[in-house]
């Protein structure tokens, strides 16, 4: 494929020559210096310096885990910033447009509205995967990023490898393929075929599997050559110094988040099991990720007995194809429980 990053990437953004930062220009730690350029506050309390604007040693152990270079890579402060950089280094505002597949994660045409970008929506068929036919019908030169969420949020499943290959070798913009979920999934992740697409942007992020919600970390990967126009418009300092301490101290402990993704699918098994035997329920979808998403008589009235039961689960029923549906997010045993008992009562 004859892709090529410069004929996509904005007028402005190539021209843009990046903030130096007093850490960019030097940062060579091996010998014994004193720092004198940043205006910091001398007195060592842990985060009195400027974190890492590379992250490098964050990255080291990624790179490690998910076998890629560190260059294949870019952080975020969430996968929310990731994607906001994608809008702002490709799309130029009222001129290009993105497309994506409701129903699926609000944040994208969030982004689109506050970037000023069209977002084209081309729904996902009725088994909740990609229309390829209709989104290649649906894109124009102007089309620059293509969102694919897989597994899909809030549908749960994720999409079959020969569609997304097909809109990997046929789309001319980026492919963006946000794994948020993948570690839940029984399907393989594409970064082990990241290198031979060179439109293929892939997300992923500690929120989930990794159970880090609350530090904000997301993760890119891509050719060096996007990572490197990402690199440029990054905020200098977007991952502070906490969390790239805290990501380190659990991105070392693989088996230990390995053994809770265990114990989540084995709940999540328990849960499926569970919510057949509630006669209501009239569809459990098949899932891929850390939720089930279920069809119920009336969601929005369920939504609301649940809650005076003290379990908040997510109505969507708003989506499309989503119609009377609920989200429920896989808890540990006592939640769970706590949710089918309630349910029970309805
Ligand atoms: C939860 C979620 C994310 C995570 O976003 P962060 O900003 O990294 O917390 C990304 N994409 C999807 C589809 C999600 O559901």
């Amino acid at each position: 494929m004859n892709f090529s990053i410069d004929n996509i990437t904005r007028a402005n953004i190539k021209k843009v020559s990046p903030y130096s930062s007093a850490r960019d220009e030097f940062k060579d730690f091996s010998k014994e210096m004193v720092f004198l350029d940043a205006n910091e506050n001398p007195f060592e309390n842990g985060v009195n310096r400027y974190p890492d604007p590379q992250q490098i040693l964050v990255k080291m152990e990624l790179a490690k885990l998910k076998g890629v270079s560190i260059h294949q890579l870019l952080l975020g402060n969430g996968s929310d910033e990731v994607l906001d950089l994608l809008f702002r280094a490709f799309c130029e505002p009222k001129e290009d447009n993105i497309l994506t597949l409701p129903p699926t994660y609000g944040m994208y045409k969030v982004l689109a509205e506050i970037n000023n970008v069209e977002n084209k929506e081309v729904l996902l068929t009725e088994n909740f995967q990609p229309n390829v036919n209709a989104i290649l019908a649906s894109a124009n030169k102007n089309s620059k990023l293509l969102f694919l969420c897989s597994p899909n949020n809030p549908t749960g499943n994720s999409f079959t490898a020969k569609e997304v290959e097909k809109l990997l070798n046929s789309f001319k913009g980026i492919v963006v393929i946000d794994e948020a979920y993948i570690d839940f999934s029984s399907q393989k992740s594409w970064l082990q075929r990241l290198s031979e697409f060179p439109n293929l942007v892939i997300t992923q992020t500690l929120s989930k599997a990794y159970g880090m919600a609350g530090i904000r970390l997301g993760i890119c990967y891509a050719s060096s050559e996007i990572i490197s126009i990402l690199n440029k418009i990054k905020p200098p300092y977007n991952i502070n110094e906490l969390t790239q301490q805290r990501a380190i101290d659990r991105l070392v402990k693989p088996l230990e988040i390995k053994n809770q993704i265990t114990t989540i699918l084995n709940q999540r098994m328990f849960l499926i099991n569970a919510l057949k035997t509630i006669s209501f329920i009239e569809k459990i979808y098949p899932t891929d990720a850390n939720f089930v998403l279920v069809k119920v008589p009336d969601a929005t009235k369920i939504y609301h007995q649940l809650l005076q039961q003290g379990v908040v689960v997510r109505n969507r029923t708003s989506q499309p194809l989503c119609e009377n549906t609920l989200r429920l997010t896989v808890g540990n045993e006592q939640e769970n429980t706590k949710l089918i008992n309630a349910l029970k009562t309805i």
